[in-house]
This record gives structure tokens, C-alpha cells and sequence, in this order.
């Protein structure tokens, strides 16, 4: 994986798929690619700062709780789902805002 420096076009948020934080950007912005050139993600100032070996401890952290996450979304999805449809999560929302 190759980080580098690349001018910002969008002041949107950005989301750091490395560590899992939001930001924004500022005028530039470092974004990861792999080997082959394909874009991985933007990249945050708190991974930038922390360095290299930083930003492997910070990945690692990030997958181990991705596989919580999963492990937990598993465990929830084998259990019985009880939801209301959506023509009675509209009424209500209906509802909400005309007493706003
Ligand atoms: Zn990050």
C-alpha cells in the first residue's frame, strides 16, 4: 500500500476506511492505493501523524473490531427479526413531523 499526497476538488467529509474516522479534508488530501494502483481509500491526518508503523497498529485495530462487528452482525441475523413494514414507518414519520 502506497499513500500520497493529492489535491482536494470536494470539501465533503471523507471517511478513513484505514482507522475508521471521519474528517475533512483540507486542500489536499493523502489517499492509499494498492500495489497495482487501485485506490483504496482517503487517508487521515491521525494515521499521517502516527507514521508508518502507526498506521499498521491503527489498521489491525480497525479489523479486529470490523471482525467483532461481524461476528456480533452473525449472531443477531440467526435470531428472529421483528420490524415494522415501511407504509407504517412513513405514518409515524408523518405523524412526528406534523407535531414538530
Ligand atoms: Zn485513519
Amino acid at each position: 500500500m502506497k499513500i500520497k499526497i493529492e489535491s482536494n476538488d470536494f470539501e465533503e467529509k471523507s471517511y478513513c476506511h484505514l482507522c475508521g474516522s471521519a474528517f475533512h479534508p483540507a486542500e489536499v488530501v493523502a489517499q492509499a492505493y494498492k500495489e497495482s494502483g487501485e485506490y483504496i481509500t482517503n487517508v487521515c491526518p491521525q494515521c499521517i501523524a502516527v507514521g508508518e508503523r502507526g498506521i499498521r497498529l491503527r489498521m489491525r485495530r480497525r479489523a479486529e473490531s470490523l471482525r467483532a462487528i461481524a461476528s456480533e452482525l452473525e449472531k443477531l441475523a440467526a435470531e428472529e427479526i421483528e420490524s415494522p413494514s415501511l407504509d407504517r414507518f412513513k405514518i409515524i414519520n408523518q405523524i412526528a413531523k406534523a407535531l414538530r
